[in-house]
């Protein structure tokens, strides 16, 4: 075998290789145009997208423009304008400068560009498709450039194999634009997607009006300042009040001299700063922007993906974490006292206790606030029920299987559904065969614990029932049936509610809203990202409030994330955990025994959509036994 000749790669497959390293996807290509777009000079710049970005791209700024007689030159390989010399390579304050961005993205599609220098007479139009260059022509065209990318990897049908769908890759340019938009409030971003305006940032240079304009008015009286300084760290910017929380990390974004990371790290400091005034799975909006002395910070671990080394990562970590509570401190949300005292993890989820929530639950009260338990005494419920006897109600029943006292032990509980691995076959031990949702329907309710946990008595033992899990399970069936069938109850609003959609989910709500109104969500578009609610399924009751409504959609409109479409099991199981009853709620007894005969009619009563228990039992043999009765 005769060996193969060496020979330097033509030109053409050279860019193609490198689009492989730069672009990835629609996202990828709007990043480079827009840095490109930022390093000239651009105050304002507009990104349009049509399906994904998988067929059109067009970026178009007000900056310094491309000379006509430079034009082809930019999309030669290694041709940049911003170094000159090796030296410079460590004096370089723009984006880019590797001179690879655009020679990558027109080899794997086709490129328009119309540029023209603000002395210019007049501008230019040029073309490149999968790497061949087309024409060079006069063209009328403001000052400033526009990129237009169109068919991106048509001529690489394996990578175009490896783009996601359309709503995927939009969410992800979505995603792109949001978060350099927050980096650069001085700079106006307009961001369309197929046809519709998702946000335009006014560019005043106020990162408040680029958070509004992003992530909605309706943020506005949520945001908290944060402005903070420790040993040469400075966090400045906005966090979201913790009654305002979302079902996702979207909102959430840390900036390091300007520029996005990714710092998993950093979003749980701001986390760790709520203490515990986010309830579980629960995140707030924050946009904080440090800025350090870049001698203090590694930036090129890895530059594609936005990660960061920091010398000193627990100070950083602590610094942030103060920053977010001194904002939070500032606001009246926290109390001073927390502010010296380290937090090592979050503490237990405490119920949402601030104003305003409630209006979801119609019929159940507001959870109370935590009674917070000192540490090693045993939880007492709080309030006017402290003194009350976990057993009360119907108390003169004297039968054998009568709980009177809490062991305080660990009790031997058995999940119920090994008790009755036959749903509905459950012969009591010693007494009829009974079926198990007769057990549900017909129990002798004693009453609730911890507000928490149902307690009912049966020939067999004790049941303790989650109040929520149980729900859940109710309202997760109504609404699947409902996703397949629609017709549904809807609670029509008296005031329809303003909600606006992180950029990254409008347009899932836009191609959703047949399934949303199956459900029981009557949208209408109002512009942007941002949708009137004039009708929520009844089981959320009215009185709902933007910031809440907003989270119960967009997680709703999560379940529709996957390839394979909308998962009506998905939503509707997050629509049963946000409308069921919390844990925290009182619930007098015709709610209980509602509750129970609701639960009794569940096609499966025994496990909640994602499979945790509704039911434990304390068996009345195991119970007489370690009593000594037998
Ligand atoms: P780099 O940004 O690394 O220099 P690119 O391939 O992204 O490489 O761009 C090549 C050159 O084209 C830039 O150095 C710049 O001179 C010019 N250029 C690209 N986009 C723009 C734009 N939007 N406005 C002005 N000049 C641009
Ligand atoms: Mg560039």
């Amino acid at each position: 075998m005769t060996g193969r000749d060496i020979r330097v790669l033509d030109e053409q497959i050279a860019n193609k290789i490198a689009a492989g390293e730069v672009i990835e996807r629609p996202a990828s290509v709007v990043k480079e145009l827009v840095e490109n777009a930022l390093d000239a000079g651009a105050t304002r710049i507009e990104i349009e997208i049509r399906e994904g970005g998988k067929e059109y791209i067009r970026v178009t700024d007000d900056g310094a423009g491309i000379p006509a007689d430079q034009v082809p030159l930019a999309f030669a390989r290694h041709a940049t304008s911003k170094i000159r010399s090796a030296d410079d390579l460590f004096s370089v304050h723009t984006l880019g400068f590797r001179g690879e961005a655009l020679p990558s993205i027109a080899s794997v599609a086709q490129v328009e560009m119309r540029t023209r220098t603000a002395g210019a007479a007049g501008g230019v139009r040029y073309t490149v498709e999968a790497g061949r260059p087309g024409s060079l022509e006069p063209a009328g065209t403001p000052p400033g450039t526009t990129v237009v990318v169109r068919r991106l990897f048509f001529n690489t049908p394996a990578r175009y194999k490896f783009l996601r769908s359309e709503a995927a890759e939009r969410r992800r340019v979505a995603e792109v634009a949001a978060r350099i938009a927050l980096a650069w409030p001085a700079v106006a971003f307009r961001f369309l997607a197929d046809g519709r305006q998702v946000f335009a940032t006014p560019g005043d240079g106020d990162l408040a009006g680029a958070v509004l304009a992003i992530y909605g008015q309706a943020a506005g009286p949520g945001l908290v300042p944060v402005d903070y300084e420790l040993d040469g760290l400075r966090v400045h910017g906005f966090v979201g009040r913790p009654d305002a929380v979302h079902g996702n990390r979207d909102r959430m974004s840390v900036f390091l001299n300007g520029r996005w990371i990714h710092s998993a790290a950093l979003l749980r400091a701001i986390e760790q700063g709520y203490e515990t005034l986010l309830p579980p799975r629960r995140y707030p909006l924050a946009v904080l922007h440090l800025t350090v002395d870049p001698a203090a910070v590694d930036v090129n671990v890895h530059p594609a993906k936005a990660e960061v080394r920091f010398k000193d990562e627990r100070a950083v970590f602590r610094t942030v974490l103060r920053a977010v509570r001194h904002g939070l401190l500032g606001a009246g949300l926290v109390g001073a006292a927390s502010l010296g005292r380290p937090v090592e993890g979050r503490a237990a989820p405490a119920p949402a206790t601030r104003g305003g929530q409630s209006g979801l639950y119609p019929g159940f009260e507001r959870p109370e606030p935590p009674s917070g338990p000192a540490s090693g005494e045993a939880r007492r419920p709080a309030g006017d029920h402290a003194e009350e006897p976990v057993y009360a109600p119907g108390g003169s029943r004297e039968s054998a299987g009568t709980w009177r006292g809490s062991s305080g032990g660990a009790a031997r509980e058995r999940l119920h559904r090994d008790a009755y691995p036959e749903l509905g076959t459950g012969a009591a031990a010693g007494g009829p065969a009974r079926d198990a949702r007769t057990l549900l329907r017909e129990m002798n309710v004693l009453g609730q614990l911890h507000r928490t946990f149902i307690l009912g008595e049966t020939p067999q033992g004790l049941w303790i029932i989650d109040q929520h899990v149980a729900h859940e399970r109710v309202l997760y069936e109504r609404f699947l049936r409902r996703a397949a069938r629609g017709g549904g109850s809807v609670q029509h609003l008296l005031a329809p509610v303003a909600v606006t959609f992180s950029p990254e989910r409008s347009g899932l709500a836009e191609q959703y809203q047949e399934e949303l109104a199956r459900l029981g969500f009557v949208l209408e578009p109002f512009g942007g990202a941002s949708y009137l609610v004039r009708g929520v399924p009844v089981e959320l009751g009215p009185g709902a409030d933007a910031a809440r409504l907003t989270g119960v959609l967009e997680e709703v409109l999560d379940a529709c994330d996957g390839e394979g479409g909308f998962s009506a099991h998905e939503a509707a199981a997050s629509l049963a955990c946000r409308a069921a009853v919390k844990a925290g709620q009182v619930l007098d007894m015709s709610r209980m025994k509602k509750l129970l005969a609701q639960l009794a009619e569940a096609d499966n009563p025994f496990a909640c959509p994602h499979g945790r228990p509704v039911i434990i039992e304390l068996d009345r043999m195991d119970l007489e036994r370690r009593f000594g009765r037998r």
